[in-house]
């Protein structure tokens, strides 16, 4: 079974660049069985991109997929009127819930759709749609079997367990410690699974405080279930809002520090479960390689720096080698800056499939080189290797400072 995450962050998106690492989607993850059974667990943000990921998969071939939604609050089917899939004809998707009164399920995921809230309603979705709301039990899917368990949260909330393929995935967000009958119900879901997705979107010290009542957890409730319970690996799941990446990496390693296999979860997150057994250092060492991953890429980059004298100088070149830290370009004209330089990548219409993609950051340069056409470029002429500033940085701005890099 592979697992995908495709939204990863609580309460409501946030797409600043502060959280791009972990990502700023609402929770979404994708499940394929070795058969090619597609399950969705919850229906937030992220489900847009996973639409589009589909549609280039299946080209004309029908897809067909099993969504099983936590709850009804929006950060958990706000991504539904965004789904490509649904609009098409010829598609099936089967919507289910656990436990809930009525037609609530149909109504929750039908009535996001309706004036003033938005254009059309569910009618013009061309793809099949059903809905089952299911009882306690367990269901068996297409060689998968799904079992629930109730969550504590406002309006109630569900974890799902998947066992397939001879792995066990838990997904248990959107809920609260210290109720006794849910702490049970958790710790019965999660036992012995080889990855267990929590709620971690408070730090400990901020639920004890003042968010009792509002329905999360913490990451330290998080390591308790999983050494009680005796799961393999812990992925810390609905980031707060509030929290930039760098924040939730230093969530993981306090985590860490109670229970040693413990990743957050990002929206790059991709988790393979073999039959048999999980294969925890794999995942381990497939969370590390994402800290140190360096790409070829080659991609046009445009460089903007201010200098002496109150000008702003741009010149065009190519990356080479892109890090989660750097970036090496090389470029036709002259970057002379001893301060942080403004970058823009340029991802083509070619491989988005949406349009050229600009990405801009702001990068410190550490090293340049004198080229002379060398690196297969005729017209290179400097090579820049810089760091990438992880967060807000100053601006840009006119300096004379770079003055000293003209000092012999
Ligand atoms: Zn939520
Ligand atoms: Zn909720």
């Amino acid at each position: 079974m592979r697992i995908k995450f495709w939204g990863v962050r609580g309460s409501t998106p946030t797409p600043e660049r502060r959280n791009s690492r972990y990502g700023g989607n609402t929770p979404c993850v994708e499940i394929r069985l070795a058969n090619g059974t597609l399950i969705i667990l919850d229906c937030g943000s992220g489900l847009r991109a996973l639409g589009k990921n589909l549609l280039r998969e299946f080209g004309e071939r029908p897809i067909r997929g099993y969504i099983f939604l936590t709850h009804f609050h929006w950060d958990h089917i706000q991504g539904i009127p965004f789904f490509l899939p649904l609009y098409r004809k010829g598609n099936a998707f089967l919507f289910h819930s656990v436990l809930r009164k009525g037609n609530e399920l149909q109504g929750a995921v039908e009535g996001q759709m309706v004036g003033p809230y938005f254009p059309v309603n569910m009618s013009v979705m061309g793809a099949e749609r059903d809905f089952h709301d299911l009882d306690e039990h367990p269901v068996n899917l297409n060689g998968a079997t799904i079992s629930s368990a109730p969550l504590n949260h406002p309006q109630e909330c569900v974890g799902y367990r998947i066992e397939a393929d001879g792995g066990v995935f838990v997904f248990a967000t959107d809920t609260e410690p210290g109720s006794a009958f849910h702490d049970k119900t958790v710790r019965e879901l999660a036992r012995g699974a080889d990855v267990f997705a929590y709620d971690a979107q408070y730090t400990p010290e901020k639920l004890a405080a003042d968010k009792k009542g509002w329905g999360h957890s913490s990451w330290l409730e998080g390591t308790r279930i999983a050494s009680e319970v005796g799961v393999k690996h812990l992925v810390l799941f609905h980031h707060d809002p509030d929290h930039d990446d760098f924040f939730v990496d230093g969530l993981v390693e306090k985590a860490q520090q109670e229970f040693p296999r413990v990743s957050g979860a990002s929206e790059s997150t991709e988790i393979m479960l073999p039959k048999g057994s999980a294969r925890q250092a794999d995942l381990v060492a497939e969370s590390n390689r994402r800290q140190e991953n360096r790409y070829q890429i080659e991609l046009p980059v445009r460089v903007e720096w201010g200098r002496s004298g109150g000008q702003m100088y741009t010149a065009d070149g190519v990356s080479r080698d892109v890090s989660r830290r750097g970036i090496y370009f090389v470029t036709s004209g002259e970057v002379r800056s001893s301060q942080p330089i403004q970058l823009e990548l340029v991802i083509p219409d070619e491989v988005t499939h949406r349009g050229d993609e600009t990405i801009r950051f702001l990068v410190q340069p550490v090293r340049q080189d004198d080229l002379n056409g060398a690196h297969g470029l005729p017209q290179a002429k400097t090579g820049v290797a810089g760091r990438i500033y992880p967060e807000e940085a100053p601006p840009i701005a006119p300096t004379g400072l770079e003055e000293e890099d003209e000092a012999p």
